[in-house]
């Protein structure tokens, strides 16, 4: 698969990958573990379409980092323009979920942030979002209710349900819409919940997000 085209199940056509639309402190108990405040609306950021790989290729951690950790996070992709949108323009636009990492370097972004410089060398680098084939929407009913779970070398870190984002998937995308205009092709990152940790080479990771897909993957050595 090119790094730009993600695939739908069920469908032989590949789709193409505009940008990655990625909100940040969107559960209240991932903002409670990083000692973050709660934000007062919405905070995005963006990864290019080449930050894209398959969930199931080793995670390459770039080699200007020593410290990346990762995010699990439900992932959707639209099939149709957006722009300054209301809430209730959202669930029909959008085509599918998938199971995606926002994979983070995390000693590069606190290095940026002290320096108030921006963070996108820390989120946005090649092969920062793994992630996995979509499934159509219209097979997800209710989307505001999966589980989320992650394994590392067999210990749990995610296991919480998209229940407990503090913007829903509507609110997001809408709220989005107001800053970026979001075409058909464009993916957003839903934001993760606790369990955040380090991924170390050798590392060995189970993901699953109910009804959405169950997939393993390595961090690279
Ligand atoms: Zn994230």
């Amino acid at each position: 698969m090119s790094k730009h085209v993600v695939h739908m199940k069920g469908r032989s056509k590949p789709i193409e990958v505009g940008k990655i639309v990625c909100i940040g402190r969107n559960y209240v108990d991932h903002i409670q573990e990083l000692n973050n405040e709660r934000p007062s609306a919405p905070m995005f950021f963006i990864k290019p379409a080449t930050a894209l790989v398959p969930i199931e290729e080793p995670i390459r951690i770039p080699t200007y980092s020593h410290k990346a950790r990762h995010e699990l996070e439900l992932a959707l992709i639209l099939n149709s323009r957006l722009f300054q949108c209301q809430e209730i323009e959202v669930l029909p636009a959008i085509d599918g979920y998938a199971v995606a990492i926002d994979v983070t370097l995390q000693d590069v972004q606190d290095r940026c942030k002290e320096k108030g410089q921006p963070w996108e060398i820390a989120k946005g680098f090649d092969g920062s979002c793994p992630i996995s084939p979509f499934v159509p929407a219209a097979d997800v009913s209710i989307p505001q209710d999966l589980m989320i779970k992650m394994l590392v070398n067999g210990k749990l870190r995610h296991n919480d349900s998209t229940k407990l984002m503090i913007w829903q998937i509507p609110a997001i995308v809408a709220a989005a819409s107001q800053y970026f205009s979001l075409e058909p092709g464009d993916i957003v990152l839903t934001g993760t919940p606790a369990g955040v940790g380090p991924l170390e080479p050798g590392d060995k990771l189970e993901m699953t997000i109910e009804g959405v897909g169950r997939y393993s993957s390595t961090v690279a050595k």
